[in-house]
């Protein structure tokens, strides 16, 4: 018998077991791999195996998201980060580790523990009752994709995601660039003065930025991913460009309809339209993150940087996260998840890292962790309150429960830009401002959490 079934052993499923486990739940963890089954990127039968690079990415806790995130979690001596202080290997600020150590130190941990079975077994479909955190990852199987699909509707889930750049709203050179929304169209949600930054190009920029699509190194899909769809509405930018030099004006890149305040020319029979357009979308409700609006893309993240910042507008363009497209099991959490990461209609069923939108193995793992927390305060009747949104956990729960804007929803690393802005605090101090601002919240909510035992 045990109190919580967990479905995947990776990273968001291991620190979930691990912090139910060491509250006193008995937890059944469910790992594929070691029972004759395999993903696409997986090598081993490790749990917390990672598939790809060996960096957590910044250690910088005063300066770095992703960093504060590290802090946030060994805060609540999370088994990610302590088996990769075990695992470390020298890397700068960064932190990275040795992948075989780092996958064995999280077996060794959790098959030591009394209140953890790890049990080798397929799920194939979401139990109909029992507390469960399904943390099956990017390459969930297809079997319980399904039945995630049977409970959360066709369109809920995605197997690739096609991401478009997300820029910093305070990186955009607004003296180059106006709001508006083509044909000035609105919706109830609508801004006042429009909802998208257009970043107008003239036909020598324009003639100039599609060769740049065409002559940019891109990214080889691997073995795996070869059958890749492109479906409507997300083909990479670069394949729209190849079909012929006109095929973007006439579709995410068209001018028509939006009126270019900074052209003076003195006759313009159809508008002041411009020969061409960049358009960026509201990404968030905080309104800090931008997307461009059609731009996914394969381009190699150097390749996109350079290219992307000859844009009108966009010259010092920060982005806070480039395009890409991949095979990625993920659910549209803000339409399907509450706060508190549990599905809607099915409120046994608490979703954990990737599948839930967010990006990274961090990030997954924190995910996993506020699982293992919100699950361990359900199992012992009491309200978990969640962390403010002014820290690295709660801005990136924040995100992926609400703020975020479905109808866009792709995963997501963890970045300042999910984060309450500070616009009153200078640019050169004001990541130390957000990590200075995180750890007092944290700190705050922390002690509120542990003055209640679980
Ligand atoms: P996983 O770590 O994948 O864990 C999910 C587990 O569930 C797996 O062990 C799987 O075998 C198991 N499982 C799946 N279905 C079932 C089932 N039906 N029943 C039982 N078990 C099941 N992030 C980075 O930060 N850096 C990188 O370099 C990086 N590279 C990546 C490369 C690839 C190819 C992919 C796909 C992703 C990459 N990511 C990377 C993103 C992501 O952070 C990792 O995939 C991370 O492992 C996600 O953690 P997770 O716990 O959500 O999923």
């Amino acid at each position: 018998t045990h109190d919580i079934h967990i479905i995947g052993g990776g990273l968001a499923g291991s620190e979930a077991a691990w912090q139910l486990a060491r509250r006193g739940f008995k937890v059944r963890l469910s790992e594929m791999r070691g029972s004759g089954e395999m993903t696409p990127a997986h090598q081993t039968d490790g749990l917390a195996e990672l598939v790809c690079s060996n960096s957590f990415r910044s250690d910088d806790d005063t300066k770095n998201a992703v960093g504060l995130l590290h802090h946030e979690m060994r805060r609540l001596d999370s088994l990610i980060m302590r088996a990769g202080e075990v695992a470390r290997v020298p890397a700068g600020s960064a932190m990275a580790v040795d992948r075989d150590v780092f996958s064995a130190e999280v077996q060794r941990t959790l098959a030591e523990h009394p209140n953890v079975t790890v049990i080798r077994e397929r799920v194939d479909a979401l139990p109909t009752s029992g507390a469960t955190i399904v943390a099956t990852g990017p390459l969930t199987a297809q079997s319980l994709a399904e039945s995630i699909v049977g409970a959360t509707g066709q369109d809920r889930l995605a197997f690739f995601d096609a991401i478009a750049p997300i820029v910093h709203h305070d990186s955009i050179d607004m003296s180059k660039c106006w709001i508006q929304s083509r044909w000035n169209k609105r919706t109830e949600a609508s801004n006042e003065d429009g909802d998208y930054i257009n970043c107008p190009m003239t036909k020598e920029q324009y003639l100039a930025f599609h060769q740049g699509l065409m002559d940019g190194e891109k990214t080889e899909f691997r073995d795996w991913e070869a059958d890749t769809p492109y479906f409507d509405g997300c083909m990479p930018i670069e394949v729209m460009a190849a079909r012929g030099v006109e095929t973007l004006r006439y579709g995410p890149m068209k001018g028509v309809g939006l009126d270019n305040p900074f052209d003076t020319s003195e006759e313009f029979p159809q508008g002041r339209w411009p020969y061409a357009v960049v358009q960026l979308r509201q990404d968030n409700k905080l309104g800090t993150l931008w997307n461009m609006v059609g731009f996914q893309t394969k381009l190699k993240y150097g390749a996109q940087v350079e290219l992307f910042r000859t844009i009108p507008g966009l010259e010092n363009a920060e982005f806070a996260r480039l395009g890409g497209l991949h095979r990625n099991t993920f659910i549209n959490s803000p339409l399907v998840l509450d706060r508190q990461l549990r599905l809607k209609g099915g409120d046994h069923i608490r979703f954990a890292g990737q599948i839930t939108g967010c990006e990274g193995y961090v990030e997954s793992s924190a995910v996993g962790l506020m699982a293992g927390l919100m699950t361990a305060a359900q199992l012992a009747g009491r309200e978990w309150a969640p962390p403010p949104r002014t820290t690295a956990f709660g801005a990136l729960l924040s995100h992926i429960t609400g703020d975020a804007e479905a109808s866009t929803f792709q995963p997501m690393n963890v970045n300042f830009g999910l984060f309450p802005p500070l616009h009153d605090v200078g640019k050169k101090v004001r990541k130390e401002a957000y990590t200075n601002r995180a750890k007092a919240d944290f700190g705050e909510w922390l002690a509120g959490m542990e003055a209640v035992p679980a």
